[in-house]
C-alpha cells in the first residue's frame, strides 16, 4: 500500500509562502490527484493545478511549464531530485510502500535461505525509490545472518537506488560482491542488472514475497530485442527521436545515430516530442524508430507501436556497428 503523507507538502508550500503551486504525481497516484489538491488548497489557502500528463520520473519535472503557468512552487510526488537547478522551487516528495513488518521479516529469512542454498556470501543490495526506506533494515537483518552486504553509491541517486536509466550504484559495488539482490517489484531493473553486472542476479519481491534467481527471464527477453534489433536493421528509413522532457533531451545522441544510419544507407531523419505516443507517428513514413528517450519505452512499450521501436545500443548493434554480446540498457546518466 503507498503511504501519502501530504502534511510535507503542506509544510513546504506554507514555508515558501506559495501563492500558486503545481502538482506532478507519478501515475500510480492519479486516483489521489483530485484529493491531494483539495487538501493542499485548504491547508495553504493557494490555489493549486495539477499536471496530468503521464510523469514517470524526475527527468519529466516540470518546472519550467510551471513556471510559464504563473505557478511559483512545484510539488513533485513519486521521485528524488537528479536534475540541477530548476526554474521555480520544486520540492521532492517521495513516497513510500507500507510493508508488513512480519511479511518483510519472512521476507529476509526466505532470502537468506536463498543465498545459503545458492552459496553467496558477499552481496550488492539494491531497490528503487519506492522500497528505499527499507534498505537499511534489509541490510542489517541479513548482516545478522551472517552476509557482507555493499550498498554503493551512485551518480545522482541516493545510496543503493537503481533507476531505469541508472546502475550507478549497483556498478559501483558489483565487483565486490558474489550476487546482487534487488530489493522491489517488476522484471525491468533486474534485467537491467544482468547485463550491467556479471554477476548471478536475485530478486526480492515484497509485494509478492518471494526471492528467486533471475534465470530463464533474461534469456527470453533477450531472444524477444534480438528480433527486434533485425528488424530495425531491415529498415530502409528510421525516425531517431528525441524527448523534449528537460532529463532527456539527447539530441547531440540523436544526430550522432542519424548520422551512422546515414552510413549504412538508410533514411533517417529526427523527431520530437514531449511523450512518444504511436499515433503522432501516423502518416510519418518510417520504418523503424530509433527512441534517445526513456531506455522504458523501447523495451516495455514496444508492442504499442506499429514499427520496431529500438534504443541507442540496440540500433548499434542492428546497424553492425556493436555486438550483440556487449548487449545492455541504455543509461542516460
Ligand atoms: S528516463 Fe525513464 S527510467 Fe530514467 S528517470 Fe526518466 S522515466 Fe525513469
Amino acid at each position: 500500500m503507498l503511504q501519502l503523507k501530504l502534511e510535507k507538502a503542506t509544510e513546504a508550500a506554507k514555508e515558501k509562502n506559495a501563492k500558486t503551486i503545481a502538482i506532478q504525481v507519478p501515475e500510480g497516484l492519479k486516483t489521489k490527484i483530485t484529493e491531494i489538491v483539495k487538501e493542499v488548497e485548504e491547508k495553504t489557502g493557494a490555489t493549486v493545478f495539477a499536471f496530468v500528463a503521464p510523469c514517470f520520473g524526475a527527468c519529466g519535472v516540470a518546472d519550467e511549464k510551471a513556471k510559464a503557468l504563473g505557478a511559483d512552487l512545484l510539488l513533485h510526488f513519486g521521485h528524488t531530485q537528479f536534475l540541477g537547478q530548476h526554474r521555480i522551487e520544486t520540492v521532492y516528495l517521495p513516497l513510500k510502500y507500507e510493508l508488513g513488518k512480519k511479511k518483510l521479516g519472512l521476507l529476509v529469512k526466505k532470502t537468506a535461505e536463498l543465498l545459503k542454498k545458492e552459496k553467496v556470501k558477499k552481496i550488492a543490495l539494491c531497490t528503487t525509490i519506492q522500497y528505499l526506506p527499507y534498505l537499511s533494515g534489509v541490510k542489517k537483518e541479513l548482516g545478522e545472518r551472517g552476509f557482507v552486504v555493499l550498498i554503493g553509491k551512485g551518480k545522482n541517486v541516493e545510496a543503493g537506488q537503481l533507476l531505469g536509466c541508472n546502475y550507478t550504484a549497483v556498478k559501483s559495488v558489483a565487483g565486490k560482491a558474489d550476487a546482487i539482490v534487488f530489493f522491489g517489484d517488476g522484471l525491468f531493473h533486474p534485467l537491467g542488472i544482468s547485463f550491467c553486472c556479471n554477476k548471478p542476479v536475485f530478486l526480492v519481491n515484497p509485494v509478492e514475497g518471494t526471492a528467486e534467481r533471475l534465470k530463464q527471464q533474461r534469456d527470453l527477453f533477450l531472444r524477444k530485442r534480438i528480433a527486434m534489433i533485425e528488424k530495425a536493421g531491415r529498415a530502409k528509413s528510421m525516425a531517431v527521436w528525441v524527448s523534449t522532457k528537460r532529463g532527456q533531451q539527447r539530441m547531440k545522441l540523436a544526430m550522432e545515430l542519424k548520422k551512422k544510419a546515414e552510413g549504412k544507407g538508410k533514411k533517417a531523419f529526427i523527431v520530437v516530442s514531449d511523450l512518444l505516443q504511436p499515433d503522432y507517428l501516423l502518416g510519418v513514413k518510417a520504418e523503424a524508430i530509433a527512441s534517445t528517450a526513456c531506455p522504458r519505452i523501447a523495451l516495455d512499450d514496444s508492442s504499442s507501436f506499429k514499427q520496431p521501436i529500438v534504443n541507442p545500443g540496440e540500433l548499434l548493434i542492428a546497424l553492425g556497428e556493436k555486438k550483440i554480446e556487449e548487449y545492455g540498457f541504455d543509461e542516460l546518466t
